[in-house]
């Protein structure tokens, strides 16, 4: 061989090998590889996001040729090993990672009814609940603790708290706020809500005082309307009104009746249309007595008065007759017993009320007529004094229309015949009034019931009218004498 040949060959070598190198040079580099080998934080209970290995060859990312090979229980507190295996080309590898899966999330305490409450001061407070639960622990209920934080004295805080096992505390406040519903509460400083004067008679406002749990005093605040013109009979309304702070108006009304002279304990028996009669009957319903009486007068077709004392049910069917044949029925009292009933205005006015509604609880008739057991000129009240001149003035007040008499027929007292009481009506007529006829439907009365078809055949032929007593007849009242 020539010397130049084998030079030739020689370059062409070297050349060969230097080619070799570098191609091998650059297949044998190692790629690079960016991880960090923890720990990582995982939140338990959480799906987990590996970090996966970055894996950088000659510049480029091939990471997705990374794989987790050994993973992690998130369900569970601890230290993992977590395991990336990494294959490529005639690469591979395997990398380890820690991670720690940790609770850093505190329970959750959900309250019932919100975190906010109104409600009216009047009302106590109860705990309406809570749960807490806790991502790892689960339910911690029973664990919460509350603490009741005053504000000022219409809201309170109350502060709820839960800590779990890994030592999160969760604090949530519930504000319940107390609002004042209530109207203040006025006061009349008259002694009754009823005040009855005589025509011409001074009225004065004593006013009345407002009070509010809250607010306290509020009397300065009430407004007053209504005037009264004590020179004209009639029921004059004075309101005082009141507002609180919150909202809450209360009213009160004070009535002051005018009484005009006809009303007033002066009496007046001359009352009413001239030449009528009206025929009372007190003290029933009786058994025997009165469905007779009901009988005449449905035969004479007669409307009469009746003023009853209290009734048993055996004897409701005969209220009901009364009212279904067309006459009036009206209160003589649920007790006929002078002791007690002229005891006090209030036994009074229960003895008449408890009546009222008896009456219409049986018939559907509210009846504001009524006669006072013995007359409003007994003496019988005297132990009692002056009590007659208030009840006269109170049931007035109260919108009763009181009926006395002018014509009695004596069958309470000394009179025991049909004939007795015959006379003693026909003879006390007069023609220039109202006549109001005093007679019984009690038990045993047989005279009365006797008498009373010829009364009517007398009233008749001598020029008389028979009426029922109804609230525009006028009244017919005796003097008071007590
Ligand atoms: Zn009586």
């Amino acid at each position: 061989m020539k010397r130049k040949e084998i030079v030739l060959i020689v370059v062409i070598l070297l050349v060969f090998l230097v080619i070799l190198g570098v191609v091998a040079f650059y297949f044998l580099q190692k790629p690079k590889v960016v991880f960090s080998e923890g720990p990582v934080s995982v939140e338990v209970n959480t799906e987990v996001q590996y970090e996966i290995p970055k894996v950088m060859y000659h510049g480029k990312d091939i990471s997705n040729s990374v794989r987790v090979i050994k993973g992690i229980d998130t369900s569970k507190l601890g230290l993992y090993e977590v395991q990336y295996e990494f294959q490529y080309l005639f690469w591979k590898e395997t990398y380890t990672q820690t991670y720690e899966v940790v609770d850093t999330t505190g329970p959750q305490i959900v309250l019932n009814g919100g975190d906010f409450i109104k409600q009216s001061y009047t009302v106590t407070y109860e705990e309406p609940g809570f749960t807490a639960t806790d991502n790892y622990d689960g339910d911690l209920t029973s664990k919460v603790t509350v603490q009741k934080i005053p504000v000022n004295t219409m809201q309170d805080t109350y502060r709820y708290s839960c800590i779990d096992t890994s030592g999160n505390q969760t604090i949530v406040e519930r504000t319940v706020q107390r609002i004042d519903d209530v109207p203040p509460v006025i006061t009349l400083n008259s002694e009754s809500d009823i005040i009855m004067l005589r025509q011409g008679e001074k009225f004065e406002d004593k006013g009345a005082t407002a009070t509010d749990e809250i607010d306290g005093d509020l009397s300065k605040q009430i407004q007053t309307r209504g005037e009264v013109d004590t020179s004209t009979p009639g029921d004059y309304v004075i309101t005082y009104r009141v507002t609180d702070k919150s909202g809450n108006t209360a009213e009160k009304s004070l009535t002051v009746t005018v009484l005009s002279r006809q009303t007033s304990d002066t009496g007046n028996t001359n009352a009413g249309t001239s030449g009528t009669i009206y025929l009372t009957f007190d003290d029933g319903p009786s058994k025997d007595i009165t469905p007779k009486l009901l009988d005449v007068l449905q035969q004479k077709n007669v409307k009469a008065t009746f003023f009853i004392l209290n009734y048993d049910t055996s004897k409701e069917y005969l209220v009901k007759r009364i009212v279904n044949e067309g006459h009036s029925i009206a209160i003589h009292g649920y007790s006929h017993d002078y002791q007690k009933i002229y005891a006090s205005e209030e036994a009074y006015m229960e003895n008449i009320e408890s009546m009222r509604q008896k009456i219409y609880a049986t018939t559907g008739i509210n009846t504001y007529l009524t006669r006072f057991p013995g007359g409003s000129s007994n003496e019988v009240s005297s132990f009692n004094p002056g009590i007659m001149t208030r009840l006269t003035r109170l049931v007035v007040g109260k919108g009763y229309h009181y009926f006395d008499w002018n014509v009695s027929s004596g069958d309470a007292g000394d009179t025991t015949s049909k004939e007795g009481v015959f006379q003693n009506v026909t003879t006390a007529l007069r023609k220039n009034r109202a006549n109001v006829v005093l007679m019984h439907d009690k038990a045993g009365n047989t005279y009365t019931l006797d008498a009373i078809a010829d009364i009517i055949d007398y009233g008749r032929q001598n020029g008389y009218s028979f009426e029922k007593i109804t609230m525009s007849t006028p009244m017919v009242t005796h003097h008071v004498a007590n």
